[in-house]
């Protein structure tokens, strides 16, 4: 291992092979191994034969533990950081780390491998080029309707993590925001047993939740298509009744009387008038 070197090494999501070569060699040798939890990370070493020491680093002690780790970078130690799974930093604690030891001009170094937004997004066939990462949706239906909101004219595809026993209640606010013809895709239990990856409308995935439990358990991730709004492809006399409308009444109201004079979809109304607000 190069000497006074930060590693930021990626651990599998579940499935125990999905640890790479490098990320091996990086574990077996660098002096001090950084983890979420120490027990968690102590399977993975034990699984692959790797006897290290660990020190506790999450949430709750980064920043007092960043000098410490500074100063045995700075004495010449090499350190891996990993969390509990998949890749550290992303919805995972280290970032307050790596920023200290870049501030410090310490030397980090990414180790890359599983993460679990990119291998549901590597499947879901929904268009890659531009997507947005936003981390965990609120718990609460309030929060987490106003954050549908904010995002509803967002043109790029939409990756989330979330609690599969939410699921009903989230695809349902998706539902409800962003409308029933949304495609979304439900990545489930990722290089697990039960994986599971589900593409259809909101309307249809409510459906398929409601009549399988099964699907409200482990893990997963949910991808949102992104809005497709041309005004252009809207009759421009449509869009003259939808902003009359809207100064009348709620836009599901005023959406669903638009769409049925001009016979336009109502989504795209809708998408139209929350990008008007
Ligand atoms: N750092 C991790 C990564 O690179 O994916 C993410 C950590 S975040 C605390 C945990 C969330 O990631 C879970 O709640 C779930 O949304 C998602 N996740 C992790 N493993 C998964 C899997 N095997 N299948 C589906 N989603 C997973």
């Amino acid at each position: 291992m190069n000497p006074s070197t930060f590693y930021v090494v990626a651990t599998p999501i579940g499935n125990l092979l999905d640890l790479s070569q490098r990320a091996i060699e990086v574990l077996s040798q660098v002096d001090l191994i950084a983890c979420e939890d120490t027990r968690h990370t102590g399977r993975l070493l034990s699984a692959y034969n790797i006897k290290n020491k660990t020190l506790s680093l999450h949430d709750h002690n980064e920043r007092q533990r960043q000098e410490y780790v500074a100063e045995l970078l700075q004495q010449g130690k090499s350190i891996a950081l990993v969390s509990d799974a998949g890749t550290p930093l992303i919805s995972d604690p280290g970032f307050h780390v790596v920023r200290y030891l870049r501030e410090q001009n310490l030397t980090v170094v990414p180790v890359p491998g599983a993460c679990a937004a990119i291998a549901a997004l590597s499947v879901a066939g929904l268009p890659t080029d531009r997507f947005t990462f936003e981390g965990f949706l609120p718990s609460k239906s309030g929060a987490r309707q106003s954050k549908l909101n904010e995002l509803a004219s967002e043109p790029r595809t939409m990756v989330f993590y979330d609690a599969p026993r939410r699921a009903i209640d989230t695809v349902q606010d998706i539902n409800d925001v962003l409308g029933g013809e949304r495609q979304i895709v439900i990545a489930r239990e990722l290089t697990k047993t039960f994986e599971t990856i589900h593409a259809d409308t909101a309307a249809n995935i409510l459906t398929w939740l409601n009549e399988d439990p099964n699907q409200l358990k482990g893990e997963m991730v949910l991808i949102i298509e992104g809005a497709h709004i041309d005004p252009n492809d809207i009759p421009e006399v449509a869009i003259k009744t939808l902003k009359l409308l809207l100064g009348e009444m709620k836009p599901k109201k005023a959406c669903a009387i638009a769409a049925e004079i001009h016979g336009v979809k109502k989504n795209a109304l809708y998408q139209l008038a929350l990008a008007m607000k």
